[in-house]
């Protein structure tokens, strides 16, 4: 039997209580990993964290939160104390012409989707070096690998996160500290339903046409699942991937086709 080896380990799981972070929980959960969820919603993470501790009999805590807040990441901190696992996750930018962009809507992106997982790396990560144990993972987007035109905002606060990790990742594997970003390509989430929206709206079509167009564009027929996008998360959080280092993990169906 294949063991992750993180049994009693624990995580925080940022943005949690649907979609891709949600995906990340339940497989760690399942893993024997307590967990920490957060989400800005407070009865759908409720009612998230009680599916899983039905499912799994692991302990969580959850806090509602908004994550790209310094008081949402204090308040999520004191209540994980240290943690051995931090999956890194929020909403994502809206989509749109960079011409309708000003200061504030760049500053809201870069905080959301690269200083907070900064601040949250900082937070945990000397303990971690302490323990000889750490696993950082960002979810962040097949648009770090192949920028999508319309989210702009995404594509340059990612690429700031990715920059930086691809820095820090390499002064703590040293210490069993790993960090990587684990990227989505198109999953079954509400996210993409907005984004379905947005394009059937820019391009006069309906929205069951746009999603038939992504499903039949990509390799596999369709778009992925969210257990099989936290499937990724667990194994680079396995207590066997210590040397799977600064890495931009896509899990897109083979969506986007390079050679290398
Ligand atoms: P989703 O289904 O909309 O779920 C988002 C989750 O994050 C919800 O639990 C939401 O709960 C929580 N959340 C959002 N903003 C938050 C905040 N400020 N503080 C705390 N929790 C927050 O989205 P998803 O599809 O899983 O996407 C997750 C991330 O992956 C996004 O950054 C997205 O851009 C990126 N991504 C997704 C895809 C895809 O195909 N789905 C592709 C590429 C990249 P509350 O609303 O209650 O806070």
């Amino acid at each position: 039997m294949l063991d992750f080896g993180l049994t009693g380990r624990k995580a925080l799981v940022c943005a949690s209580s649907k979609g891709l972070g949600f995906g990340c929980a339940e497989a760690l959960a399942r893993t024997g990993v307590n967990l920490v969820m957060c989400a800005r919603g407070a009865d759908r993470l409720a009612e998230a964290a009680d599916v899983l501790r039905r499912k799994t009999g692991v302990e969580i805590t959850e806090v509602a939160c908004d994550i790209t807040t310094p008081e949402g990441r204090a308040a999520v901190l004191e209540a994980a104390g240290t943690v051995d696992i931090l999956v890194n996750n929020a909403g994502g930018p809206p989509a749109g012409d960079f011409r309708d962009w000003e200061r504030e809507d760049w500053i809201k992106a870069i905080d959301a989707n690269m200083l907070t997982a900064i601040e949250l790396i900082k937070a945990v990560i000397d303990p971690m070096i302490k323990n000889k144990f750490g696993r950082i993972v960002n979810i962040t987007s097949g648009a770090v690998k192949s920028p999508i035109p319309q989210l702009g905002l995404s594509n340059g606060a990612r690429a700031g996160l990715t920059g930086f990790v691809a820095g820090l990742s390499r002064q703590v594997a040293i210490h069993n500290v790993t960090i990587n970003n684990l990227l989505p390509g198109q999953y079954n989430t509400d996210r993409i339903e907005m984004l379905i929206d947005v394009r059937a709206k820019q391009e006069g079509k309906s929205n069951a046409e746009i999603r038939k167009s992504l499903e039949s564009g990509n390799p596999t027929g369709r778009l992925g699942e969210i257990d099989e996008f936290g499937f990724a998360c667990a194994y680079i959080c396995s207590a066997h991937s210590g040397f799977l280092v600064g890495q931009n993990i896509l899990v897109d169906g083979g969506n986007l086709n390079l050679t290398m």
